[in-house]
């Protein structure tokens, strides 16, 4: 049994998996009559259960082995399935880094899970001091850490990403749906070294694709494989199978589209600093901005009011409302907006 596998729930370990009909022909051509399927239509056959001809196109771009890349329905399956897979109810728990992702507390809430938050330094880095207990924790089967991170914009700092990778025994899952966004390099290098190390990304931002719902995990075969397993057989349509493979056609367009966004949020980050009562506009390197405000539930219904709908952050981070970076012409008519609520 290897340390990954002792980490796994044990009826995890045991399960045998769904065999669909996929699974025990995998040839494409013949006359298909396995799978209860209809003969009529366009939409009648099941898609590919493992994306082959994605995952190829996706180990090209990301220089990621085929067989280290898992495909879920959105990121927010795959955090579903990492409790599923590494955390018996009732009696496990995970780590989160607060404020970040609400989805890691949802999911650990649906799987009885306990989360531990431990909040975030004042500038929004990893707390090492108060992280390190945790890491000796027999109990704590999953780390998330959320770089650049939502809702605060930031990454998180190398050193202590590794500190915590290197030291911890159980999953590191770190969760880069904003990294195209960014200057720091993605932590997928280290899932060749990294046995315990989940790298998540997705076709929601950088490639404009959330209707898709296609989330990417990077990691060893060793945990590749009970996503496999526990993944219901055909969890990626074909239609969006076939989007996400389409967006990758012309790279460098979608290179392009992430600049223009990256150049808007600079330009909205400069307008807001210079805004009477904006306080505080923090670092981003994603494609949404955190903005500290006078009064974060008067300029939220002021915005909403000019038919502006941005995310009213005030509950989680003190005075904070989060804005996503438009295109040109929505994000001026969020700066005129603004000058009005100013005026
Ligand atoms: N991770 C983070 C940090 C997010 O902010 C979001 C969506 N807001 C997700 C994951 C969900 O991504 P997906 O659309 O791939 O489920």
């Amino acid at each position: 049994m290897t340390d990954i596998d002792r980490l796994v729930r044990e009826n995890v370990r045991r399960l045998i998996p769904y065999s669909c009909a996929r699974d025990e022909f995998k040839g494409k051509e013949g006359i298909f009559l396995d799978a209860n399927e209809n003969p009529y239509g366009k939409l009648n056959r099941y898609p590919d259960p493992y994306q082959k001809e994605l995952k190829a196109r996706i180990s090209e771009i990301k220089a990621i082995p085929e067989e280290n890349i898992f495909l879920g329905n959105g990121s927010d399956e795959i955090i579903d399935l990492c409790f599923r897979i590494f955390c018996n109810p009732g009696k496990d728990r995970a780590l989160t880094f607060h404020p970040t992702y609400g989805m890691y507390e949802v999911s650990a809430s649906i799987n009885d899970v306990e989360l531990i938050r431990v909040p975030l330094t004042d500038d929004f880095r990893i707390d090492m001091e108060r992280t390190l207990p945790f890491l000796e924790d027999e109990s704590l089967k999953l780390i998330f850490i959320c770089s650049p991170n939502n809702p605060t914009g930031n990454s998180m700092d190398t050193e202590a990403v590794h500190a915590i990778v290197e030291n911890f025994r159980g999953i590191v899952v770190i969760d880069e749906a904003y990294i195209d966004f960014s200057d720091q390099p993605s932590f997928k290098t280290l899932v060749p070294v990294r046995q315990n190390l989940i790298v998540m990304q997705t076709f929601s931002k950088a490639m404009g694709l959330a209707a898709a719902r296609v989330g990417m995990a990077f990691a060893q075969t060793g945990i590749i494989e009970y996503f496999n397993k526990m993944k219901p057989p055909y969890n990626i349509s074909d239609i969006n199978q076939k989007a996400a493979i389409r967006s990758l056609r012309d790279v460098d367009a979608a290179k392009r589209r992430i600049a223009r966004i990256v150049a808007e949020r600079k330009r909205l980050e400069k307008t807001l600093a210079m805004t009477g009562f904006v306080e505080k506009v923090f670092p981003s390197d994603s494609n949404f901005i955190l903005v500290k405000v006078r009064d974060a539930d008067l300029v939220y219904s002021r915005l909403l009011e000019s038919g502006i709908i941005v995310r009213n952050r005030n509950k989680i981070v003190d005075g904070c409302i989060r804005i996503t970076t438009g295109t040109p012409t929505e994000n001026n008519r969020l700066i005129s907006a603004l000058k009005k609520i100013n005026s």
